[in-house]
């Protein structure tokens, strides 16, 4: 599914180089539910940014579907990210000037699905994260809690074949996180999709298939469970 090679991210501000990641190299298949985990500011969210083509890196060869990222043009990157992506930000990311409907609905604005299912998959999406009632309501008259849950939806909607997710159940209580992770278990076990996730959890990590550690920008295991 996707590969990178020797791949490193740094920051200069004048003289001063501040290194994020250091010769990265990751192979993820198809069907593989990966967690990252290490401690903060060991470059967890850098790495899943540059996987999901949102970041770039400094240096290094990066293929995605077999297509070579580091060579394509920011546009084709942004296609082959909205055909294959979906992206669960820390932070949310929802469109202020957009209701519940309309931020989930939006991905599939970039497919070529008629109205009818559009509806329908919104609906199926509501109903899945019990979020019905809140459909007309802005991203600021939301809780952390449900604003995750939208980001959530927004990005499984179009079944994407790849998953990331940073921190998908920072702001959830505890049971419905236990429910995202039964819910992303399922979705890679039954419909294959593959997911990395960033999580502070050893719980959460426990729910897929292989564990990296990240420690000063750097890959320090990486194991199967
Ligand atoms: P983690 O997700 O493991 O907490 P991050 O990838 O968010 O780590 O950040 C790793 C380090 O990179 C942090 O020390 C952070 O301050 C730094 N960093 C992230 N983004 C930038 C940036 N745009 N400019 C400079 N430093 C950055
Ligand atoms: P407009 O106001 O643009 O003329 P409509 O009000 O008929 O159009 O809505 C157009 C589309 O907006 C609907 O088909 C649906 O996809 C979407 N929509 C936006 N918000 C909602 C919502 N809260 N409930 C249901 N559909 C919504």
């Amino acid at each position: 599914m996707l590969s990178l090679k020797n791949i490193s991210k740094h920051y200069k501000a004048g003289n001063l180089k501040t290194s994020i990641l250091n010769n990265i190299d990751l192979d993820v298949d198809a069907g593989e539910f990966v967690s990252i985990m290490g401690p903060s500011g060991s470059g967890k969210s850098t790495l899943l940014n540059i996987i999901g083509m949102l970041d770039e890196p400094s240096e290094g060869y990066q293929y995605f579907l077999n297509e070579p990222i580091h060579q394509l043009k920011e546009k084709q990157r942004q296609a082959l990210y909205k055909q294959n992506i979906g992206f669960v930000f820390q932070a949310y990311h929802l469109i202020d000037e957009l209701n519940v409907y309309e931020n989930i609905e939006t991905p599939l604005l970039y497919h070529d699905i008629k109205g009818a299912e559009r509806k329908a998959l919104v609906a199926d999406m509501l109903d899945r994260f019990q979020i019905v009632g809140k459909k007309d309501l802005f991203p600021s008259q939301l809780s952390g809690g449900q604003q995750q849950l939208v980001g959530i939806a927004r990005a499984l909607i179009v079944s994407p074949k790849l998953l990331l997710a940073d921190e998908p159940t920072g702001n959830l209580n505890s049971k419905q996180g236990d429910e995202i992770m039964e819910l992303f278990r399922k979705l890679n076990k039954e419909e294959g999709m593959t997911i990395i996730q960033v999580t502070h959890s050893e719980k959460n990590a426990g729910y897929g298939t292989r564990i990296i550690n990240l420690l000063d920008g750097r890959i320090e295991s990486s194991k199967n469970i």
